[in-house]
């Protein structure tokens, strides 16, 4: 069986070792002393001064907009996790979507100021798939208007732009280190800012606000995270960088091997350093992109719709016509990509998509040879009339 992915698991006796050390400390949760290590080597590794370890990536949502104060209308991607909208409606704001550009993937900077009303507060918009969005064209339109800017980076650990970590732009960024991710810490997340009120209120609030120990200063909410989650985050940092480098070649591969195909491929933002999260493929159309689908199961291979549908049409959000992302959101598919996958596996899997579009490709070719024959017989008839 091929998965879409696997979650990385460190030696278990290097999580042992951790835990045994929670054994003898016991001490659970509560900001302790792995999560202290932990965001200290993660500041050291992405070279960034600030971050906050949180419980996932959609509570590193919430406390983004909490504590940047942001009200009333969030433009935002419909191609993104259903968490970039939920958080937004959670907070109470009205998310406003934007259409995305059909090569990056990410928001059209182009079609923001067009949604920008009275009542616009914010910009949330989505690196995806590890690809940075026009950082400089948001943050003009930003700086024009008066707006916060937020990034979902949840998928980008690893990536850089201009050289610098893609974590440190916007107002905040944040991320996640859930199971399914690059980099992950079981459940987990950060919030990463540069500016130190805001980091301030978003570490009271990750801790119910508390400002002392019987005092309040903020509304806060309970978005810490364990020890033990902590350690595996610790573990894993420590293959952090193999982890990268095979994604990299497992991709390169999947790149040489699909050359042949009919099928897009999102493009890569100038001067990143990509970290190769996912491995997208935009059909020609969503029949082409469900046979393939139907195929690969066939052998045990699973690819994911992702993401799948477009978040303007989720029963929650008034119905708004964004054509490029609901183009693309029905004929997209990610391939299997995870630390184990052979290289084996892999030409399976385009072995497959390739047999499945090259047999399509002879059905419409017999369809239309059978639409002359029958066009023939018709104008034969019609010429005997
Ligand atoms: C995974 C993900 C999230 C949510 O993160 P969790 O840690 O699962 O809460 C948010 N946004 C995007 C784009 C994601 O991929």
């Amino acid at each position: 069986m091929i998965p879409v992915t696997k979650p990385f698991l460190p030696k278990q006796a290097d999580f042992k070792s951790y835990v045994s050390s929670i054994w003898a400390r016991q001490w659970l949760t509560n900001n302790g002393p792995l999560v202290n290590e932990l965001e200290l080597k993660l500041q050291q590794y992405l070279e960034l001064p600030h971050l906050l370890y949180v419980t996932n990536g959609t509570i590193a949502l919430q406390l983004a907009i909490q504590a940047l104060d942001v009200k009333g209308e969030i433009i935002t991607t419909p191609f993104s996790f259903v968490a970039t909208t939920s958080s937004i409606v959670w907070q109470g704001c009205k998310p406003v979507f934007v259409d995305i550009d059909e090569d990056t993937l990410n928001i059209d900077p182009n079609k923001i100021e067009a949604a920008i009303t009275a009542d616009t507060t914010a910009i949330l918009a989505t690196h995806v798939f590890g690809n940075p969005c026009d950082i400089e064209a948001i943050d003009r339109i930003a700086k024009k208007h008066g707006l916060k800017v937020i990034y979902d980076a949840a998928h980008c650990f690893g990536t850089k732009y201009k050289g610098k970590s893609i974590f440190a732009y916007g107002d905040v960024s944040t991320t996640s280190f859930h199971a399914t991710k690059l980099f992950h810490t079981i459940e987990g997340g950060a919030v990463f800012t540069q500016n130190p009120e805001i980091l301030k209120r978003m570490a009271l609030m990750r801790n119910f606000g508390y400002s002392g120990v019987d005092t309040f200063s903020e509304i806060g909410t309970n978005a810490k995270n364990s020890e033990f989650h902590a350690a595996m985050g610790l573990c894993n940092l420590k293959h952090i960088d193999q982890i990268l480098s095979k994604r990299k070649e497992l991709s390169q591969h999947y790149e040489m091997r699909l050359n042949k195909i009919e099928a897009q491929f999102q493009v890569i933002q100038a001067d990143t350093e990509f970290n190769y999260a996912y491995y997208p493929v935009i059909f020609r159309s969503e029949e082409v992109m469900l046979d393939c689908m139907k195929q690969l199961e066939l052998v045990q291979v699973y690819c994911r719709r992702y993401f799948y549908p477009s978040l303007s049409a989720l029963p929650y959000i008034d119905k708004v016509n964004m054509p490029i992302c609901d183009s693309i959101s029905k004929r997209i598919m990610c391939l299997p990509l995870y630390h184990t996958l052979t290289s084996a596996d892999q030409d399976l899997v385009v072995r497959i998509i390739l047999r499945t579009q090259n047999y399509r490709k002879k059905q419409v070719l017999k369809l239309a040879d059978y639409g002359t024959m029958v066009n023939g017989s018709i104008g034969m008839v019609v010429n005997g009339n």
